[in-house]
């Protein structure tokens, strides 16, 4: 296969766990075949070797550095492609919990006396900073979506992204409403795409996928209330993960 039939591809980490990156890795037998498709010049958890010479640039992880931001900002000028991976880089992610704090505190606390050597700055999704072409959503993403958008990417398709609520999911999963046991979920306004996992292994949709299209927040707000959550309690679940409309 010639060069331009495979074309080079980089894997950056930015504030994270760098969860989303195990989670290309753990798709195993699907990696020899991504491997045929492009050539991968830079993934800090795979291998050692880098290269600045790339077309596509997958990006986890949100900004929260002034570093972060330069850095960032370099790769869209080498890239002809970035794609945001998972909810640190499409939303903030679970990074933006700080942005709740003084910084100066934030600081303090994690970090001690060493606190005055720390750099930072609220955290925040990378299309805040540069232009994003294509957005993989969750915490972590889910390797099946990965793999149906990079099938997509290679055949030169458009890749489509769930625009409908998790419960949608939810029922085609046949799950009860966790509303009608107690529980807050924020399905109604998150984007589908996960098979409401969450819901269906007991828990509760907490909005890792970000908001989908045109989310009724206000509705959602006054049901959460109306189930007996207070205003600060709807407020902290409808923003846990950023908040931020994707
Ligand atoms: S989106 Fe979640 S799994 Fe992915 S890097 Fe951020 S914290 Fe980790
Ligand atoms: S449990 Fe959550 S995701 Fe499922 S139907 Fe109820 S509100 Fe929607
Ligand atoms: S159910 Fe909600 S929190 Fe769980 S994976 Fe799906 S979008 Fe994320």
């Amino acid at each position: 296969m010639r060069d331009f039939e495979r074309p080079k591809a980089a894997f950056f980490s930015f504030t994270s766990c760098e969860g989303c990156q195990l989670a290309i890795l753990s798709c195993e037998e699907a990696l020899p075949e991504i491997l045929k498709r492009i050539e991968v010049v830079n993934f800090r958890e795979a291998m050692s070797e880098r290269s600045d010479d790339y077309k596509i640039a997958f990006i986890e992880g949100s900004v929260s550095t002034e570093e972060e931001i330069a850095r960032v900002t370099k790769i869209r000028e080498r890239a002809d492609f970035v794609v945001a991976l998972g909810a640190c880089a499409t939303t903030g992610g679970l990074n933006c919990l700080k942005n709740r704090f003084p910084m100066d505190d934030v600081k303090r606390i994690v970090y001690g006396k060493d606190a005055g050597q720390i750099e930072t700055v609220p955290a925040r999704p990378i299309d805040s900073v540069i232009k994003v072409d294509y957005r993989l959503h969750g915490c972590p993403i889910s390797g099946k979506e990965f793999l149906a958008f990079f099938a997509d990417l290679v055949m030169g398709r458009s890749p489509r992204t769930p625009n409908y609520p998790v419960c949608v999911d939810c029922k085609m999963a046949g799950n009860i409403c966790v509303f009608e046991k107690g529980m807050y979920c924020v399905g109604p306004v998150t984007r589908a795409g996960c098979d409401a996992i969450c819901v269906t292994y007991g828990s509760v949709c907490w909005g890792c996928r970000g908001y989908v299209d045109d989310p009724n927040v206000n509705a959602h707000r006054e049901t959460l209330k109306r189930y007996g959550l207070t205003a600060k309690g709807v407020a902290q679940k409808l923003d846990l993960y950023g908040g931020k409309k994707q």
